[in-house]
Order: C-alpha cells, then sequence, then structure tokens
C-alpha cells in the first residue's frame, strides 16, 4: 500500500487524504512496525475553517502523514469540487478500529486529554469490548505548553505505540505535531470527542441521523454551545460553492 505522494485534494488550500478506515488502521499498523512518528488528523469543515485563519494550525495539518475526510462537509465538498471521496472518517470510528486490531496485535495505547475520568473510562470500556487490548496508560492533562514536558515524560515512560489526544481542533493536533517525536509514539491522532462518546458522557447521533449526514445537527442540539464555533459553517459552504467557480474560470 503506497500513500499518495499528494493528499486527493484540498479544499479551501486544506490538504484532505481519499483513506478508508481500514486504510487508515492498515497505515497505523505499518507506521507501528516501522517506528518513527506519524501523525493523523481528522479533518472537518470547522478544521478548514480555523486553519485558513491560523498558519500554524494550517502548518500542521500540511505536515501531517494522513488528514482524514471526517464530516460530511467535507465529503460534500470533495464530490461537489470533483474529487469524491471514498468514505468519510470519523475520529470516534477510528479509534474503536484501531482499538480492535490493537487488541490483535498487541499495540500499546496511551489516551491523552478529555475531562478528568473520561480517558479511564473509555480505556475501561474499550478493553471490555476488544480483550487483550493494552491501554498503557491515561491523562487528561492539558493543551497548555507549560505542561508539555511532564506530559511527554508519562507517555514516554509508558512506552505507547499509538498515542490518542482529545484536546479537539486545533490544540490537540498542535499539540502532537510539537511533541509526538519527543514521546517515542509511533502513531499520534487528534481524535476530537472520541473519548466522550466511546466512555458515555456524551452520546453520539443514531446511526440513521449519521447516514442522513446530520452528525452535525445532532451535535448542535445536544451541545448548543457548539454555535459558536459552528457558525463558520455558512461561510464555508459559500466559499466552497466560489471555490468551483474559480476553478472553471
Ligand atoms: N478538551 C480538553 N481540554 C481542553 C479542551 C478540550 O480535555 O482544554 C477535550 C474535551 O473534553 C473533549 C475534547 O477535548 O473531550 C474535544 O472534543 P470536541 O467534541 O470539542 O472535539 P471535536 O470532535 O469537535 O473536534
Amino acid at each position: 500500500m503506497e500513500l499518495p505522494v499528494s493528499p486527493a485534494l484540498r479544499i479551501l488550500g486544506i490538504p484532505i487524504h481519499d483513506v478508508t478506515l481500514e486504510e487508515a488502521v492498515a497505515w497505523a499498523a505499518r507506521w507501528v512496525a516501522e517506528g518513527g512518528a506519524h501523525q493523523m488528523a481528522t479533518v472537518n469543515p470547522e478544521f478548514v475553517m480555523m486553519a485558513r485563519r491560523d498558519p500554524t494550525f494550517r502548518a500542521v495539518l500540511e505536515r501531517a502523514d494522513l488528514c482524514l475526510p471526517d464530516g460530511v462537509g467535507i465529503t460534500l465538498a470533495a464530490r461537489y469540487l470533483g474529487r469524491p471521496l471514498r468514505e468519510r472518517v470519523a475520529g470516534v470510528d477510528l479509534a474503536e478500529a484501531l482499538a480492535a486490531r490493537g487488541a490483535a496485535e498487541g499495540w500499546r495505547f496511551f489516551f491523552l486529554g478529555a475531562a478528568p475520568g473520561v480517558a479511564e473510562r473509555a480505556a475501561s470500556v474499550l478493553t471490555a469490548r476488544y480483550p487483550g487490548l493494552r491501554v498503557v496508560g491515561t491523562y487528561a492533562g492539558s493543551p497548555r505548553p507549560e505542561e508539555e514536558g511532564p506530559m511527554v515524560r508519562r507517555v514516554q515512560e509508558a512506552r505507547a505505540d499509538i498515542l490518542l489526544v482529545a484536546y479537539g481542533a486545533p490544540a490537540q493536533d498542535v499539540w502532537l505535531a510539537r511533541n509526538l517525536a519527543r514521546t517515542g509514539a509511533k502513531v499520534g491522532v487528534g481524535v476530537g470527542g472520541a473519548l466522550d462518546y466511546i466512555a458515555g458522557v456524551v452520546p453520539r447521533a443514531p446511526r440513521w441521523m449519521r447516514r442522513a449526514g446530520l452528525e452535525w445537527l445532532y451535535r448542535l442540539v445536544r451541545q448548543p454551545w457548539r454555535w459558536r464555533r459552528q457558525r463558520v459553517l455558512p461561510l464555508y459552504v459559500l466559499l466552497v460553492l466560489l471555490e468551483r467557480v474559480k476553478e472553471r474560470i
């Protein structure tokens, strides 16, 4: 399997790879075997809008090994721009799939972030679901740079292979870009709300809503504070529409 050298497409300048869930797990397996530090980001339209204005975040996504298409706003935009993607890959599905494969392979997982206690709960849910899964550490910590040193040491000492970081974007992705190599973990993934879902502290949209492309709406209704983050979405739609017009000129 070869990772295309260039992303499948750019949406408003932000790279997106056409990689399925199964392929993302296969990449993780290869990177765990080979060593090195590889970063995955789960990119949704809010990421794209943030990265347009934040050069640090944009550089982090540019350098990430995989920018996975999370969010229906990404897959719809890709189709509209004439470069359809095969699948949407949500952070929570990736976390589950990595745990399933990792349990069989003996990978060592570390869960960083989410509110205190949540990562521990997510770990016990996943170890019950995938017997043999090794979660070698969990820590809520904080994405603040002042706390990086001791947090990096914790992950290092646990000798983790896979590091899932749940601080939301851009904090989780910037944290990984700065620290993944120092932690010794081979694969780092910014997973957003995945630990909240797995721990059961935030309910996930029912399957029919996910299939209908309405997960964002469910999240907005359950967590109304999200309007602040989601208010960029109408502008996102407009800019994607304009992008196609620009491409045709
Ligand atoms: N979070 C955290 N510390 C922070 C900010 C966020 O632990 O300073 C956690 C929060 O508890 C949640 C995750 O980061 O578990 C972010 O989830 P969100 O649903 O906002 O991410 P998204 O999937 O929307 O990127």
